[in-house]
């Protein structure tokens, strides 16, 4: 699943490839992709509408136009692509937005799990997508703070916590586990119980880890190795995540992978204190 940085560099793929370009049409061939409004007001609304600029909130592409913001979740296996309009389509299509250069910008969806919103520009801070996001995890966004008044307020472990989206947008499964690595944090610790050292530790964890995997074009693997837009790099410099059975980096102990918060978890034992 796009995290935060992969979906940072969607944005930025995709921004060199269609801002400026206008929607002539759109065809829909699986409506569930499309959450709100109907089917048939958004592919009505969209026409005529040019991209103008692409913003990102947490993991959501959000597609700025003249008087809509077309909001795009990508879920599991969620890609965009760019071609042109002769080009075969594969069964997998399932949104495509018609240019006008003979362009076809198609939303390719394995999975289905991808979900998009059209709302007016003056309506979207309210939309139910975004109201509930927590900060950005970058700095003068992200406060000490605000960790510390959400841990208070909770009987979940760290790992879970981190995976909330209302606490901090955009940390998914792979960074939640390289930032408690780096923060030698055991994954499974209550956050209510860290100290405010650990929470100092954490903090700057977090701000670490997602620049440098923004910084980085975010992680190619498998389960989403066709982004659009240029393959990351930060697998080369994962920790723990994916390295369950190898030597730590930091210990040479061997990294472990349990089940907490419901999602497979990397952790050292020796380095990632109880
Ligand atoms: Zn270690």
């Amino acid at each position: 699943m796009p995290e935060l940085p992969e979906v940072e560099n969607v944005k930025n793929g995709l921004t060199k490839l269609i801002i400026g370009k206008k929607i002539m049409a759109v065809d829909i061939l699986w409506n569930n992709i499309i959450k709100d409004p109907s089917v048939e007001v958004f592919r009505r609304e969209l026409e005529g509408e040019t991209f103008r600029e692409i913003k990102r909130r947490g993991k959501f592409l959000l597609f700025v136009l003249d008087n809509y913001t077309l909001i795009s979740h990508l879920r599991m296996e969620g890609k965009f692509r760019l071609e042109s309009s002769g080009q075969n389509r594969t069964k997998h299509t399932h949104v495509i937005f018609k240019l006008d250069n003979n362009e076809e910008l198609r939303y390719l969806d394995v999975r289905k799990f991808g979900r998009m919103s059209l709302v007016a520009h003056s309506d979207l801070q309210m939309h139910p997508s975004l109201t509930h996001l927590g900060p950005e995890p970058v700095e003068n966004n992200l406060l000490k703070s605000h960790l510390e008044h959400k841990f208070k307020k909770t009987s979940r472990p760290i790992k879970a916590v981190l995976l909330d989206q209302s606490i901090v947008a955009g940390i998914g499964n792979i960074y939640a586990d390289e930032i408690l690595f780096l923060s030698g944090i055991y994954p499974g610790r209550l956050a209510v119980d860290l100290s405010e050292e650990d929470i100092v530790i954490l903090h700057q964890s977090i701000l670490q880890i997602m620049a440098e995997a923004v910084n980085s074009g975010g992680t190619t693997i498998r389960t989403y190795s066709n982004a659009y837009g240029l393959e990351g790099s930060y697998q080369n410099k994962l920790k723990v995540y994916g390295k369950a059975g190898e030597a730590c980096s930091r210990c040479g102990h061997t990294i472990e992978k349990t089940k907490i918060a419901q999602r497979g978890t990397h952790y050292c034992p020796s380095c990632q204190v109880h």
